[in-house]
């Protein structure tokens, strides 16, 4: 039986890379700002929801 070996593919797709790099950071999707969680994103409370902006162009950024 031939090994089989499995590289790990993040370095290797930079269109996947871009959305994986680092878990707990946000890209805004309008612009590609990009800024940690707690970073500097402008974030609105309405109840319980919680709603970051991207500062640059206002975009709202989903961390889901
Ligand atoms: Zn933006």
């Amino acid at each position: 039986m031939t090994s089989i070996e499995t590289h790990p593919v993040d370095a290797a797709d930079p269109q996947r890379s871009i959305h994986q790099r680092s878990k707990g950071v946000l890209f805004c999707p309008a612009c590609g700002h990009e800024s940690p969680v707690g970073g500097d994103w402008h974030v609105e409370l309405t109840g319980d929801t919680r709603t970051r902006r991207c500062p640059d162009c206002r975009t709202v950024v989903s961390d889901r």
